[in-house]
């Protein structure tokens, strides 16, 4: 644990001695009226905007213009393998192989298409394990997979709880589990990092673990992808999800990415929903052919891409490609321990910090537990020009993101905080 001080000089000199502190100036950073920069702790929520972005979706905007169709081969970056531009640079982010990894769709359909591949219920193998806090859409999208098959959600889904009083999960409650009725479980789907307490799991050991008892493992990276060091390929998940609008910077709703594992590249015989973009690419223009499904996650496409949405990914990846992860995560573990430190010395009888204190098990995120507070607390801290955001029924969610996040931010915010908790 490094050795802070409570101080905005000290803040100042951390900002100084950082590697990455000229990152910052490659974002817009919302202001507030008076023309300040705005404390912004919700990029695990909407990442802000790349200054390049503009011009990348401005490039295809212009070949479409120039060439129209054609576009499509002659465009700068030719439209028919846009995706393939993405696929190395967001593979190196989620640890994970080029053949292992496409950008398709949006998040919840993608976990809703490896679901078709990798839920494959049977009469006494039907459930699927989920953690009992998981982000809505993902709870809504498993049991309608269960329904779908014919079975019974209150039967069919399984929830890895908390124990009473904590907010944290246990491997040794998730193994109990499965030696209850791991044969019953088909898959095991979990959050990556939780969205709530900002739990990051141990993937490989969650793998391994559903893989013993022969259980299909998946999991949504949501809040994982450029936030933690994901190391996918080694996991050894059966596949993962998450999306590119968080901590990826890709723009409000943009694009998914998908991973299959490269145990899974070659086997034609998985059940998958298919379309023309999962076909071979060499006779994909042939039409009229027999359906030739193409290796790897590219063959879980189904649509010719948006290509605009694509654009802001490629800017996004590109500084991502340039910073590396491991100097990120390096980073964050800092920014965020700093932030740790400041809220301890706090001191105050209402705060709880609900997120592992263990740098390995969290990300950047950090979930304060704020007692007998209702959003009150939050729209003061809005008005005090830090933006973060408010999980019901007492949490407040902070994120400060190493790519474009100050020391100096952090200080404010907790000063901010301070004041207001003391009025
Ligand atoms: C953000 C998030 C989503 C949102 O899903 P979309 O399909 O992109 O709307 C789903 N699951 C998790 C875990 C998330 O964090």
């Amino acid at each position: 644990m490094p050795s802070f001080e409570n101080t905005p000089d000290f803040a100042k000199k951390l900002d100084r001695e950082d590697e990455l502190a000229s990152y910052r100036d490659k974002f817009h950073i919302p202001k507030d009226s008076c023309g300040n920069d705005l404390i912004y702790f919700c990029g695990n929520s909407l990442g802000l905007q790349p200054k390049t972005t503009k011009a990348y979706i401005n490039q295809e905007l212009d070949d479409w213009a120039e060439f129209g169709v054609e576009g499509h081969f002659h465009a700068k970056n030719p439209w028919l393998k846009y995706h393939e531009f993405l696929t190395e640079k967001m593979a190196k982010v989620v640890g994970a192989k080029p053949i292992e990894t496409v950008v398709m769709n949006t998040l919840t359909a993608n976990l809703h298409f490896m679901m078709v591949s990798f839920y494959q219920p049977t009469k006494t193998r039907y459930k699927i394990l989920i953690e009992s806090d998981a982000f809505p859409s993902d709870k809504y999208a498993v049991e309608s997979q269960i329904k779908h098959h014919g079975f019974d959600p209150k039967e069919g889904l399984v929830f890895w709880k908390p124990r009473k009083g904590e907010e944290l999960l246990r491997y040794e409650d998730l193994e109990a589990i499965l030696k209850a009725q791991g044969d019953e479980i088909a898959l095991i789907m979990v959050g990556a990092v939780n969205y709530y307490t900002g739990q990051y799991f141990n993937l490989k050991k969650i793998a391994e673990l559903g893989h013993n008892y022969g259980c299909m493992v998946g999991f949504d990276c949501a809040h994982g992808a450029g936030n933690v060091a994901l190391n996918l390929h080694d996991s050894g998940a059966d596949f993962a999800v998450w999306c590119t609008y968080k901590y990826l910077n890709s723009g409000p709703g943009s694009l998914s990415g998908c991973f299959v594992h490269e145990k899974h590249a070659y086997n034609k015989d998985l059940n998958r929903f298919a379309g023309w973009w999962s076909h071979n690419k060499k006779t994909r223009f042939n039409m009229r052919q027999e359906f030739d499904v193409l290796p790897g996650a590219e063959g879980w496409q189904v649509s010719n891409p948006p290509i605009l949405s694509m654009a802001a990914i490629k800017a996004s990846l590109d500084i991502f490609d340039e910073v590396g992860m491991e100097k990120l995560t390096e980073k964050s573990n800092k920014l965020t321990g700093y932030l740790e430190y400041l809220i301890n010395q706090l001191q105050h009888k209402r705060i709880k910090i609900i997120t592992p204190s263990n740098p390995e098990e969290r990300g950047c995120q950090l979930s304060i537990q704020v007692k007998n507070a209702d959003k009150s607390l939050h729209e003061k801290l809005t008005e005090a020009g830090v933006v973060t955001d408010w999980r019901e029924p007492d949490v407040i969610r902070c994120a400060p993101v190493p790519l474009y996040n100050s020391f100096t931010d952090v200080y404010k915010m907790v000063e901010r905080l301070k004041e207001i908790l003391n009025n």
